[in-house]
C-alpha cells in the first residue's frame, strides 16, 4: 500500500473547491418562451446542480440567459459553507430588489444549502424572494413556479432519501465541451463537527451505476474528453439495485453492493481516451482497492484530492474525522 501510494503521487495542494467561486448560466437559445439565469455559488455539487435544475426547466420551457436582465427567473443556488457565503447572497439580493423595482413580474428563487439551512426563515427575511427551494426538491421546481405564478410564495426543502436526479441529463453550463463533471452520488453520513453538508444535502444515496456510465458514455460521443466523478465522498459510494442509501443498505444488511473501486473500472472501461477524475476522497473511507484500480487503468488520472484536514489526532478528534495520524500516516 505505501510504495503504491507513493506510485500515485498523491499531490498536496489547496481546497479548490473555494465557496467564493461564482458561475452564471449561459445564453441558450431554443425559442421556449421564458428565459431563466441562475448564478451558482460554492463548490463543483452545486455547480453541477444547476445543470440539473436548467434541464428540468428546459423540459419546461425555458432557455437560459446569462444576462439576468434579460430573466423571467433569477435563481440564486446558494452555498451555506461560511458566513461569508451566505453575506454574499444577502448582498446580492438588494441589487435584485433593484431590478424587480423596474419588473415587478420578475420571479426570484434561492435553490440550495441556504434554502435548506434557513427554510421559511427566508421568505419571512427577504420579503423579494418568492421561491425555496432545497437540493432535493428540483423535480418541483416547476410545481412551486406555478405556485408564485398563481400569485403565491413557494417552498420545498424536503431531503429525500433516495433521490440522485439519476435519469435527468445535465444541459451543460459554463462547458468547455472537453471536460465535465458526473455526479455519482448526493449527501454525506459523516457529520464532521465543522460541517454543514450532513444538514443541508442531507443522507449520503448513491446514483445507478448504469446511468453514470450511460452520462460518460454520451459525453464522449459528444467530444469530451475528461470527466470527474463527484460527491462529497466518492469513496462511500454503495449502490445495489434494492437500495441506494448508504444507512438504509446497512440496516438491510445488503452486502452485494457496487462499489467506488468497481464504478471507477466501469467508467473507465467507457473508453481508454476519457480520462477518468474524481473528488473529494476521505482518508476513512479510500480502499486498496480504488488505488489498485487507478493503478491498472492508464486513463484514470493519478491524482487524488484527499482533504486530510488536520496532522494532529486530538484536532481529528475533536472534528469527528474517524482517523488518526498515527493509523493513516502516509
Ligand atoms: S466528509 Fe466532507 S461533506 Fe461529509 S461531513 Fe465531513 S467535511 Fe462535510
Amino acid at each position: 500500500m505505501e510504495n503504491l501510494v507513493t506510485d500515485l503521487d498523491i499531490l498536496d495542494h489547496n481546497n479548490t473547491q473555494a465557496c467564493d467561486t461564482v458561475k452564471k448560466t449561459e445564453e441558450l437559445n431554443t425559442g421556449k418562451g421564458r428565459k431563466l439565469y441562475i448564478e451558482s455559488y460554492g463548490c463543483q455539487m452545486n455547480f453541477s446542480d444547476s445543470e440539473i435544475v436548467a434541464s428540468i426547466l428546459h423540459n419546461e420551457g425555458f432557455d437560459t440567459t446569462s444576462d439576468i436582465e434579460k430573466a423571467d427567473v433569477v435563481f440564486l443556488n446558494t452555498c451555506s459553507i461560511r458566513e461569508k457565503a451566505e453575506q454574499t447572497v444577502r448582498h446580492r439580493l438588494i441589487h435584485i430588489k433593484g431590478l424587480k423595482k423596474h419588473k415587478p413580474e420578475l420571479l426570484v428563487g434561492i435553490l440550495g444549502c441556504m434554502a435548506e439551512r434557513l427554510k421559511t426563515k427566508l421568505l419571512e427575511e427577504e420579503k423579494l424572494v418568492d421561491l425555496v427551494a432545497g437540493p432535493d426538491a428540483y423535480r418541483d421546481l416547476p410545481k412551486l413556479i406555478g405556485q408564485v405564478d398563481e400569485g403565491d410564495r413557494a417552498i420545498n426543502t424536503f431531503l429525500s432519501r433516495d433521490e440522485t436526479y439519476a435519469d435527468v441529463t445535465p444541459v451543460r453550463l459554463n462547458s468547455n465541451g472537453v471536460t465535465a463533471f458526473i455526479s455519482i452520488m448526493r449527501g454525506c453520513d459523516n457529520m464532521c463537527t465543522f460541517c454543514v453538508v450532513p444538514f443541508t444535502r442531507g443522507r449520503e444515496r448513491s446514483r445507478d451505476p448504469q446511468s453514470i456510465v450511460a452520462e460518460a458514455q454520451d459525453l464522449f460521443d459528444k467530444g469530451y474528453r475528461e470527466v470527474t466523478l463527484l460527491g462529497q465522498n466518492v469513496d462511500s459510494y454503495k449502490w445495489s439495485p434494492e437500495e441506494n442509501n448508504k444507512v438504509w443498505l446497512e440496516k438491510k444488511g445488503i452486502t452485494n453492493t457496487v462499489t467506488f473501486s468497481m464504478l471507477l473500472e466501469m467508467v473507465a472501461q467507457v473508453n481508454p481516451a476519457l480520462r477518468i477524475r474524481f473528488s473529494t476522497s476521505h482518508p476513512k473511507d479510500i480502499t486498496d482497492d480504488v488505488l489498485y484500480t487507478m493503478a491498472r487503468y492508464d486513463n484514470i488520472c493519478k491524482y487524488i484530492h484527499l482533504p486530510v484536514q488536520s496532522g494532529n489526532s486530538r484536532i481529528l478528534e475533536m472534528m469527528n474525522r474517524g482517523y488518526t495520524r498515527e493509523r493513516n500516516s502516509w
